[in-house]
């Protein structure tokens, strides 16, 4: 694992920023919902002689020798990832989430092709169809977001514009939206004009592999996913298809997007798909929607405004429009008390990105260290006194939340 003295004694500067961050990790409480803490068994990967290996192709199929042993790894987490979604083929290089997304793009459209994503406002992913994003610079984006009265997606609505625009693929799956999502309903949208349904469960994928939301796995022609999100793993990528589309996949992978795999990475993968696979991982995404409810309701009875009324998933936005602080204002605020979140805008924000009028706010993190309801409650709490007496209160907030960090392990588990 990794050690401060070591690492202080072969680079002291390098490794006073990497300790001030260890600090930083411990000492706050971190509610960004795209965060986790991973396992001392996955950092070991992570941190490994794997990276020595060049390893281009696929198990069986190298451009390079000596690659034996990283195939075993490579081979135990396609299984795993195969067993944990139940699906027929698992590519497990993408460097990234935006990397997984880009092979899929890459496999199903040619440039110039029509793509009906989320937008990027509503609580879309820029890999889905921003203008500066290769998504949008590339392919024709027409998007769909969520009504202006439910702030659900609205499935009819999307059901027209896709025969109205004929895509060539369909994109759901999102960074901010605090519901369900129907991936069946996506699938006869997709199947009644023609298209592609690629889903994206980034930020769902825990729930989804322990079986608390619905699986995409059945419906969508591919599913794409981060590994270091709910699903807390090393930062990187996943696609999940049939046998019908993996080769088109393998080879959109590599050669047609990236170079020699990360192989300590993907030992880090397998080992954190293995823990996802044993028996404590469910009741763990259990405990991270139960805790995202009792966060949902304790600000609620505050009277905050949450997006949509609540949650259905680990994370939930904020509405700050009402309360003369922007998003941008108050994720400064919270995190001088101790408190890590990201304004994020809200659907149809008045203000700019830059800005916003939200904040979400996620439980993986916070659950990871073992922290529960009550203290989901008492969080509630400071948030509240934090928009509304702020100056006020600052210095005992500090204290409270440096009381609720002071005992928690970073690695609870
Ligand atoms: C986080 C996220 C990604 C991108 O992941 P990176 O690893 O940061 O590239 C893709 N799609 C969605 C929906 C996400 O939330």
């Amino acid at each position: 694992m990794y050690d401060h003295g070591r690492m202080a004694a072969y680079d002291p500067e390098v490794a006073a920023a990497m300790k001030d961050e260890y600090d930083r990790q411990k000492g706050k409480i971190v509610l960004i919902a795209s965060e986790n803490y991973v396992s001392e068994a996955v950092l070991d990967a992570m941190g490994s002689h794997l990276t020595n290996k060049y390893a281009e192709g696929y198990p069986g199929r190298r451009y390079y020798g000596g690659c034996e042993h990283v195939d075993e790894v490579e081979s135990l987490a396609i299984e795993r990832a195969k067993r944990l979604f139940n699906a027929e083929h698992a590519n497990v290089q993408p460097h990234s989430g935006a990397n997984a997304n880009m092979a899929v793009f890459f496999a199903a459209l040619n440039p110039g092709d029509t793509v009906l994503s989320m937008n990027l406002a509503h609580g879309g992913h820029l890999s889905h169809g921003m203008a500066k994003n290769f998504s949008g610079r590339y392919f024709n984006i027409v998007d769909y977001g969520v009504s202006e009265g439910s702030e659900l997606l609205d499935y009819g609505a999307i059901r027209a514009k896709a025969l109205e625009c004929r895509p060539r693929l369909i994109v759901c799956g999102a960074s901010a939206y605090p519901r369900a999502i129907d991936f069946k309903a996506f699938r006869d949208i997709a199947d009644e004009c023609g298209a592609l349904l690629m889903a994206d469960i980034a930020h769902i994928a825990g729930p989804v592999a322990a079986g608390l939301h619905q699986s995409p796995i059945p419906y969508a022609h591919y599913t794409t996913s981060t590994t270091h999100k709910t699903l807390r793993g090393p930062r990187g990528g996943l696609i999940l298809c049939s046998q019908e589309h993996a080769k088109a996949i393998d080879s959109a992978v590599f050669p047609g997007l990236q170079g020699g795999p990360l192989m300590h990475l993907i030992a880090a993968k397998a080992v954190a798909f293995g823990e996802a696979l044993s028996g404590g991982f469910a009741d763990y995404q259990k405990k991270v929607l139960g805790n995202a409810k009792a966060l949902a309701a304790g600000l609620s009875k505050r009277g905050l405004r949450l997006v949509s009324g609540g949650t259905d998933n680990h994370l939930m936005l904020v509405d700050l429009s009402g309360e003369g602080v922007t998003g941008k204002e108050m994720q400064q605020r919270l995190d001088a008390v101790g408190i890590t979140t990201n304004k994020n805008g809200i659907p149809f924000d008045a203000l700019k990105p830059t800005v916003t009028s939200g904040i979400r706010l996620g439980t993986p993190a916070v659950t990871t260290r073992g922290m529960g309801e009550a203290d989901m409650d008492a969080i509630a709490d400071v948030m509240a006194s934090a928009t509304r007496e702020y100056d006020a209160k600052a210095g005992e907030l500090r204290d409270r939340v440096k009381g609720m960090t002071e005992s928690l392990p970073l690695f609870a588990w």
